[in-house]
């Protein structure tokens, strides 16, 4: 049978696939039990594929991250990152916190939760901070206000 099948490759893959088109239930059965007996090789397969595709296409993975996240592309923020010259919308610093592995982090994506528009791009710094004001327009504006005309101007120790 073996040696009849390495012989007639195109043949004994036919008849593999008339066997399993006419053996839905075997074959499921059969599926299952080598799923349940390779289940570790196989995950550890794909963690390992995943690990290539992430080292190979960075740029893929990053697209593909920051189109589910934010609606936009890689080239998008590209071109933000371009016209911001990697500065911070709001501070106009360069990013410095960093990321897990040691480099320097990306600029955040600034957008608004409520309609979805991105803003612009700020350090990771200014983005806590809008995201300390609730993201609201009023407080923010507010706070603003309140450093250039507060309440109070007694003398306190600087
Ligand atoms: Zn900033």
């Amino acid at each position: 049978m073996r040696d009849w099948r390495q012989k007639n490759p195109e043949r004994s893959r036919e008849a593999t696939r008339r066997w399993r088109k006419n053996n839905p239930e075997k074959v499921k059965a059969g599926d299952t039990a080598w799923y349940a007996a390779n289940k570790e090789k196989k995950q550890a397969y794909g963690r390992k594929q995943r690990a290539s595709y992430r080292t190979r296409f960075p740029e893929k993975v990053v697209d593909s991250k920051l189109r589910s996240m934010y609606g936009v592309t890689l080239e998008q923020y590209n071109r933000m990152l371009k016209k911001q010259k990697n500065r911070c919308a709001i501070c106009h610093c360069k990013e410095t916190a960093l990321r897990r592995g040691g480099k320097v982090r990306r600029l955040s994506i600034d957008h608004c939760h409520d309609t979805g528009i991105v803003r612009g791009l700020l350090c990771s710094r200014c983005n806590t901070a809008i995201g300390l004001f609730r993201h609201k327009d009023a407080i923010i504006k507010a706070a603003a206000e309140y450093v250039t005309k507060p309440p109070f101007r007694l003398q306190g120790k600087p």
